[in-house]
């Protein structure tokens, strides 16, 4: 389809105004989170070789059909990142971060991530995730932290009603015994699906099950259940993990379907939903457990655990429910010119300023009236006159827009004073 030269790119979308408050605000919160769970943070560059996204045999569409792909103009071969986990994890051995002392290494990221997904509700080409792995250690309980970040964030957020669904897919010895389960299953539908999944069959039939085409045909409900191939070790790993849910009081329900789009994960998978979900696109973070990563990148055998977040249906959310509030834009200060006097007036506004106070003024000689009009939209708490009397004397005219008063203030108490009004 054509695009218009001067208009965003499908999928895109210019963020400003008063939906700017909500991003601050958003990310205020999920950095002040991280730094309580001891999460610090890393960025990695927007593009990696190709590669790095790219594993073997890879069956997620997110690398089969999602990615913006291109050549420099040293003929490499890049890819602007669909996500950040992988990046992370090729930073986390390329610095050798192996080598530190306390494991796990908890890192988080925040940024554009970019997949040629198709356009809709909570779905663009350009999105933002915020992102969190912990990286060396594995135990249910940083499972359970990972899920408790996450729903904090939630939390603070003022979004109410979400839930986590969670599942297991075992170890490796469990994974590939319900592998070849499910391979035996659907070797006689194999007609009845869908192109993808016919890839994904040969490929990681367990993808299968997160088909969004196929799902509800009938032979997808007498499918054999990942639950039944656990081992007794993954079996327990699992129940520990919801243990931790309960005793922190996080709501769950455990999704026999829930696999994950991406290929990495082994054990613990999840996905957070609003409760009031119809089953639509809403899924505001989810993650897992990544066991074999760490090693296809060069970087010995450590598993890894985290989730990404969609900021867009996270703001989206708070939005609908009405949970966020965001700063009221207003200043402390606004200063108004009368006369030749702009100079004197620039030297209060960046003293005023430089000592911490929100300051606006007048540029180009406008009327009182005009000036009393903007002070009145910026919402000032304190209007400050200047004029040439004032200029002359080294003072300036106060007044308090909230108590109706009005004082001459001399030039060197004026921080003092306009301090104790703001
Ligand atoms: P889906 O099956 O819905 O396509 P996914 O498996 O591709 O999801 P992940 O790779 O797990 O999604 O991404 C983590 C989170 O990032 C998602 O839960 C969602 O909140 C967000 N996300 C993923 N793709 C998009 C997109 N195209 N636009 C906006 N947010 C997205
Ligand atoms: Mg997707």
């Amino acid at each position: 389809m054509a695009e218009k030269k001067f208009q965003l790119p499908r999928g895109t979308q210019d963020i400003y105004g008063e939906d700017i408050s909500y991003w601050q605000k958003m990310e205020e919160i999920i950095r002040q989170q991280c730094e309580l769970y001891g999460y610090k943070e890393i960025r990695t560059p927007i593009f990696e070789h190709t590669e790095v996204f790219v594993g073997d045999n890879d069956s997620s569409d997110m690398v089969n059909k999602e990615m913006y792909t291109f050549k420099d103009k040293g003929q490499r071969d890049l890819s602007l990142r669909p996500e950040g986990t992988k990046g992370v994890i090729r930073s986390f051995v390329e610095n050798k971060m192996y080598g530190y002392v306390d494991m796990p290494v908890k890192l988080y990221y925040l940024g554009p991530m970019f997949r040629y997904d198709r356009p809709g509700k909570g779905r663009y080409r350009q999105f933002y995730q915020f992102g969190i792995e912990a990286i060396g250690t594995k135990s249910p309980l940083l499972d359970v932290e990972t899920i408790a970040l996450g729903y904090s964030i939630t939390k603070e957020m003022g979004i109410k009603d979400v839930v986590i669904l969670i599942n297991s897919l075992g170890d490796y010895e469990s994974r590939s015994n319900y592998t070849k389960a499910l391979k035996q299953y659907f070797k006689p539908y194999l007609k009845l699906l869908c192109s993808d999944c016919k890839r994904r069959y040969e490929q990681n039939p367990l993808r299968m099950l997160d088909c969004k085409v196929d799902r509800n045909l009938p032979c997808f409900a007498d499918a054999p259940k990942c639950r039944d191939f656990l081992n007794e070790e993954s079996k327990q790993y699992f129940n520990l993990v919801l243990k931790g849910l309960d005793d922190l009081n996080i709501p769950y329900r455990v999704d026999d379907n829930l696999v994950r789009g991406l290929d990495y994960y082994s054990n613990t998978v999840y996905e957070a939903i609003p409760k009031d979900d119809d089953g639509q696109q809403a899924t505001v973070f989810a993650g897992g457990q990544y066991d074999g990563l760490v090693e296809s990148f060069g970087g010995g055998k450590l598993p890894g655990v985290g989730f990404g977040m969609g900021m867009e249906r996270m703001i989206a959310l708070a939005r609908k429910q009405n949970s966020l509030t965001v700063k009221e834009e207003k200043i402390d200060v606004y200063v108004i010119s009368l006369g030749d006097v702009e100079t004197y007036s620039c030297k209060i506004v960046e003293l005023l300023r430089n000592n911490g106070i929100k300051t606006e003024m007048d540029y180009q000689k406008r009327s009182l009236k005009a000036q009393f009009k903007s002070a009145d939209r910026y919402k000032a708490k304190v209007i400050i006159i200047v004029g040439e009397n004032e200029f002359n004397n080294n003072i300036v005219q106060l007044k308090d827009t909230v108590n109706k008063t009005q004082e001459d203030v001399e030039f060197k108490e004026l921080i003092k004073k306009v301090k104790s009004m703001v």
